[in-house]
């Protein structure tokens, strides 16, 4: 059962060869086992996810269910879910139950998946690692072949429903990436993601960070997985001002059309020194598996790439310090009681964020304030528009681009923890793509020296995923990727 894709397991349903209360069951068993130790869920909910089941199962003897019938999920813990206890990884949330759901949960459910509970993630998605987790660190369920038995880190900030999806504690999970946050964990995880345009799926009822660059997305093990998650959490929602009045295509279809005669660029800046050896292979690697698929590849370039991470580390957090005022122990969560209004905000503040969120509100309250803020955000801002105009232009010689997804396969606990700088730099090849607003996936396409797997990306134009899905599906066919964690459920 374990060994079943999303696609797999709706027509194993359909056909009623299994039922969902048979495979409800038994990811909730290898949640039970397997949680203890690598810490993906922050809140389990076994309940409503057996009586969702029961549901499901009802309405497939109906002949009736949706696109996701009988599917059991992850939901990252920045979603609202109603009634279901919401904290964003953050002391500050403890207490929240949320009494909505967000859309795209929400959309979820009205197709007929089962959560299985709330996936832990970096403190409010700010990370790479899942190690700013206030309910502790998730464990990647990946080791190196050293057998030195270090832990290593998921990726983040979607980590824990990463590490869920790799370790089968779930067919599949939604994400959120506002840098790279569903793109960096499934490369360090061996499955796919993909962060769609921006504005194709509803930010309603999603904890905000960044809200001009977090998007929704899909993590899942198979790029066609990833396609029908998709398609059930994108559409229209009025209830967000950036959401795309647009119709939500075929992604599943898409990921058959194959590659012949597409434009695949390759942008030089993203050689970077340093790079791993084996990165570099394996990019070179992909652009000939879409050669031999009948893709033509073009060298292309981005100038304005190295100012990616820079303006990121401006505008995350100046949008993030706005976003994160409304945490003040009156209105939402936990509160600690002051001897004033002003004392309340203040202990409610600092007992409630840990130290990366807090890094986070200076440097974009900083950012923000009177006298930096045309040398900081402004300028930040401009370059933004040059990073767009960067794609824009490319994208007019090409269909999609590829590159690696990180400069580096999973590290372990305590490494590049000394320096944030060095935690930041994970995002190199994510942050573009997510500043400019267009598509990109991460689909697992080979091993290191230390059998840990690395993904590469493929980026597309605006509202253009069908093309990402096209490739991403001929990378998976052609890498052929089938390594398994050592940490799995049904091992
Ligand atoms: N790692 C990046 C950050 O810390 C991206 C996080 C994200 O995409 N949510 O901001």
């Amino acid at each position: 059962m374990f060994d079943l894709t999303i696609a797999q397991a709706r027509d194993a349903l359909r056909a009623r060869k299994l039922s969902a209360a048979e495979l409800t069951e038994a990811y909730i068993g290898a949640v039970e086992a397997l949680n203890p130790s690598l810490n993906a869920y922050i809140t389990v909910t076994q309940d409503l996810a057996r009586k969702q089941a029961a549901a499901a199962d009802k309405a497939l003897a109906a002949g009736q269910g949706g696109a996701l019938t009988g599917i059991p999920l992850a939901i990252k813990d920045l979603f609202c879910t109603e009634g279901v206890r919401t904290t964003a990884a953050s002391r500050i949330l403890e207490p929240f139950i949320p009494p909505y759901e967000s859309t795209v949960s929400g959309n979820l459910l009205r197709d007929g998946a089962i959560f299985l509970g709330k996936a832990n993630m970096d403190e409010f998605a700010m990370g790479s690692s899942n190690i700013t987790s206030a309910y502790g660190a998730v464990e990647s369920p990946w080791k190196r072949a050293d057998g030195g038995n270090a832990i290593l880190v998921p990726g983040g900030s979607s980590g824990g429903s990463a590490a869920a999806v790799s370790a089968r504690m779930a067919l599949g999970a939604t994400g959120t990436d506002t840098g790279g946050s569903i793109r960096q964990p499934a490369s360090f995880c061996g499955i796919a993601g993909i962060k769609p345009t921006y504005g194709r799926c509803s930010r309603w009822g999603v904890v905000a960070f960044a809200s001009s660059l977090d998007q929704a997305g899909p993590l899942a093990r198979t790029v066609e997985d990833c396609a029908i998650l998709l398609g059930s959490m994108a559409g229209f929602d009025p209830k967000d001002s950036t959401s795309a009045d647009l119709a939500v295509p075929d992604f599943a279809a898409a990921c058959q059309r194959g590659v012949k005669g597409l434009r695949i660029g390759v942008p030089r800046e993203y050689t970077m020194d340093g790079m791993p050896r084996e990165i570099s292979t394996l990019w070179q690697q992909g652009l000939g598996w879409l050669r031999d698929a009948g893709a033509e590849i073009v060298d292309v370039s981005l100038p304005h790439t190295k100012y990616g991470l820079a303006t990121y580390y401006i505008v995350a957090p100046a949008e993030a310090s706005s976003n994160l005022a409304r945490y003040d122990g009156v209105r939402f969560g936990a509160r600690q009681d002051g001897e004033d209004l002003r004392d309340l905000y203040e202990r409610t503040r600092a007992a409630g964020f840990g130290p990366e969120v807090r890094r986070r509100i200076m440097i974009g309250t900083y950012v923000l304030s009177a006298g930096y803020y045309d040398a900081y955000y402004l300028r930040a801002q401009k370059v933004r528009a040059l990073i767009l105009r960067d794609f824009t232009e490319v994208f007019g010689k090409v269909d999609a681009l590829l590159t690696p997804t990180a400069p580096s396969a999973a590290f372990a606990q305590g490494e590049n923890m000394d320096d944030p700088i060095k935690m930041y730099l994970n995002d190199v090849f994510t942050v573009p793509a997510s500043m400019a607003g267009v598509p990109a996936m991460s689909i697992p396409a080979g091993l290191d020296a230390q059998g840990l797997p690395l993904g590469l990306q493929v980026i597309g134009k605006p509202f253009d995923e069908e093309t990402v899905f096209a490739v991403s599906a001929a990378i998976e066919r052609a890498a052929g990727f089938s390594a398994l964690p050592t940490i799995r459920a049904g091992a």
